[in-house]
């Protein structure tokens, strides 16, 4: 089982879809902690991205990843939009010119993408950011495929992981972005870029998993 570029597509299409219908929730817990303001950037990247599928459709892997941080990067502010930009165009520099990954590819990709944020960020484990989803799911990813899982299952475990990290954000307090200024009273809360990063690779595991 591989990951074909109509693939990639196809979970970029339904990632769109899916940050449209969560736009309010994710602006809502951005209320809670931040500026209001997540699932609106959020939204006008994936819209952006949505308006390039076209032209995506005959391009290979790397250079669709590419696009897709590109356009987020021109389209998004805040400190979400350069850190998902960041995510998409390291995935891209590992899936050059490819048209199809395994999953071996696919943990590259990823790793680099978290990594990625990681190295723009700062931002550690505990910190109350996306990294607190993001990298549990590439060390689960990593495991799984370690342990000789299939494409299914690696995708579900690394979804699973993301989603208990989103999860373990709430009573943490935050170190980094604007929820940190909030100090103590940012524990209690959702991190809303945890939980777009959960929803991602949910995506992918509801949609290359099937
Ligand atoms: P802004 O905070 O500029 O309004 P967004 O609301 O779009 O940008 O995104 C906020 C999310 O960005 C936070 O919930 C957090 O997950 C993430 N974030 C903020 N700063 C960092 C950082 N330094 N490293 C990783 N993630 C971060
Ligand atoms: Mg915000």
């Amino acid at each position: 089982m591989k990951i074909h570029r109509d693939d990639i597509l196809a979970w970029l299409k339904a990632y769109a879809n899916l940050i449209a219908e969560k736009k309010e929730f994710l602006t809502d817990l951005d209320a809670a902690i931040g500026d209001a303001d997540h699932g609106i950037n959020m939204n006008r990247g994936f819209q952006a991205v949505m308006k390039k599928v076209d032209e995506l459709s005959t391009q290979n892997i790397g250079a669709i990843l590419k696009t897709v941080g590109m356009t987020l990067l021109s389209t998004v502010g805040g400190a979400g939009g350069p850190l998902y930009a960041t995510f998409f165009l390291q995935a891209g520099m590992k899936t050059t010119g490819k048209m199809e990954l395994t999953l071996a590819e696919w943990v590259t990709a990823l790793d680099a993408a978290v990594n990625g944020v990681q190295m723009r960020g700062k931002a550690e484990l505990g910190d109350k950011t996306m990294i607190d989803a993001l990298v549990p799911a590439i060390q689960a990813l990593q495991t799984a495929q370690e342990n000789g899982a299939s494409l299914q299952e690696a995708l579900q475990q690394c979804a699973h992981a993301a989603e208990e990290g989103m999860k373990a954000t709430i009573p943490l307090v935050a170190r980094k972005g604007r929820a940190s200024y909030l100090g103590e009273r940012s524990a209690g809360h959702q991190d809303p870029g945890a939980t777009s990063s959960y929803y991602l690779l949910q995506t992918a595991a509801d949609i290359w998993g099937s």
